[in-house]
């Protein structure tokens, strides 16, 4: 079956058939001015009406809430992450209900993959043999990953200064690398200009709407996963797809009459690149001219979503609130000492912001949470180096272990 949704456009509120728009509203994206968020990302609305008629209890899944069949899917496994409850750090920060939703447990090791899977089936679908992408790291291996599984090319402009290894995934997957000597930002412009120029199906994030489609299904995992809705989710944000994507999960939920209650957001960004926190903040839009953060992937100067993720944290009644690297360093080490998981810098962001909420008092610490870590942290390894000192090495004989007592 055809999916049912159309899209909408989260700037005018004009609808569109899916055969008719491939990525902006082509009205507001005519007054895209340079510097600005993106006008016109679409949103696809789904006809609830026919789908509750239709629903079938066993779809646990909620296929049905796909914008692209099953069919047309890259047979690579994305998405399916574990969730568990983080009860030593849980206990640390006094909090009763703290669970881990562990993303870094994908394919290339970040939330990525659920967008690029989405996009790669997309491809698939309109018989497109290539697909471009503009990345800080993690789309960039997503996209390579995913595309190797299902035989298509991938182009992928990425800032030269990103983290070798996400560099080394691009490569080792067979992908197109193109390094750009400058920002993510000026990398994105460039891969637009290759789509228009070259063609290819392009999976820039809000760009292309599947990105926040494909992002929505770890929102529905959760739900699934802990049988209810959390009071609150911590997303780290860049671009703010991630968190519009949360948002639009579990509103979907709500209109399939699953729940009728939405999660509180809590966006968290890193000092230097905090421009949705400032929009949120203050209802004015600010570019963040120097982002330059150890969380790379949060690293962005106009985050293209910018205007969807306000709407999100205002709906869900969130909060907003910016990190230094001091904080996200030091929340690495204590996710990883005390839950096990080993995040890159940009996914223990969301820790850094939610210790920081719970000491100020503007979070109840006896509310149920969930932490989204959105990267796995050998993606970075020198990043995490840092902070650490290592020991000398010992002779190798029985005398050595007096010291270790
Ligand atoms: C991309 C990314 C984010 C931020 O997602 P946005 O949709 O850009 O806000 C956070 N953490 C990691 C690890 C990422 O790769
Ligand atoms: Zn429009």
């Amino acid at each position: 079956m055809e999916p049912l949704f159309t899209y909408k456009c989260t700037t005018c509120g004009k609808s569109f058939e899916k055969d008719e728009v491939l990525y902006l509203c082509p009205e507001c994206s005519r007054n895209q001015e340079p510097g600005r968020p993106l006008e016109g990302v679409l949103e696809a609305i789904f006809d609830f009406r026919k789908l509750t008629m239709k629903f079938d209890p066993a779809d646990t899944d909620l296929e049905c809430l796909m914008p692209i069949e099953k069919k047309y899917r890259p047979v690579l496994p994305v998405g399916h992450t574990p969730l568990f409850k983080a009860g030593r750090l849980a206990d640390s920060l006094g909090m009763k209900d703290l669970w881990i939703k562990n993303d870094g447990q994908n394919p290339s090791g970040s939330l990525k993959d659920r967008a690029s899977f989405m996009v790669t089936a997309q491809a698939l679908k309109l018989g497109y043999d290539r697909v471009v992408t503009a990345s800080t790291g993690n789309a960039a291996s997503s996209l390579a990953a995913v595309c190797a599984s299902a035989g298509l090319s991938a182009i992928i402009f990425v800032p030269a200064s990103a983290p070798r290894a996400k560099l080394v995934q691009v490569m080792i997957h067979g992908a197109r690398l193109v390094p750009v000597n400058g920002t993510y930002d000026q990398a994105f412009s460039l891969s637009m200009e290759y789509t228009e120029k070259f063609k290819g199906l392009n999976r820039n994030t809000a760009f292309n709407p599947l990105t926040i489609e494909g992002k929505k299904t770890v929102a529905f995992e959760i739900f699934r996963q802990l049988g209810k809705v959390p009071d609150a989710i911590v997303v780290p944000v860049g671009d703010g797809v991630i968190l519009a994507a949360v948002h639009k999960g579990f509103k979907d939920l709500t209109g399939i009459g699953l729940t009728d209650k939405l999660p509180r957001l809590i966006a968290v960004q890193a000092e230097s690149s905090a421009a949705v926190h400032h929009l949120f903040t203050t209802g004015e839009f600010k570019a963040s001219p120097n982002p330059s953060t150890v969380a790379d992937s949060i690293s962005v100067s106009v985050p293209s979503n910018a205007w969807w993720a306000k709407r999100a944290l205002e709906e869900s009644k969130g909060l907003s609130i910016m990190v230094s690297d001091r904080q996200i360093l030091r929340a690495q080490a204590e996710l990883a000492s005390m839950t096990g998981v080993f995040a890159e810098p940009a996914a223990s962001a969301g820790l850094a912001g939610l210790k920081e909420l719970i000491f100020n008092g503007k979070l109840d610490p006896a509310s149920s949470l969930v932490l989204l870590v959105t990267g796995h942290g050998l993606k970075d390894v020198d990043t995490a180096e840092q902070g650490l000192d290592f020991p000398d090495p010992v002779e190798p004989e029985t005398k050595s272990l007096e010291a270790l007592i």
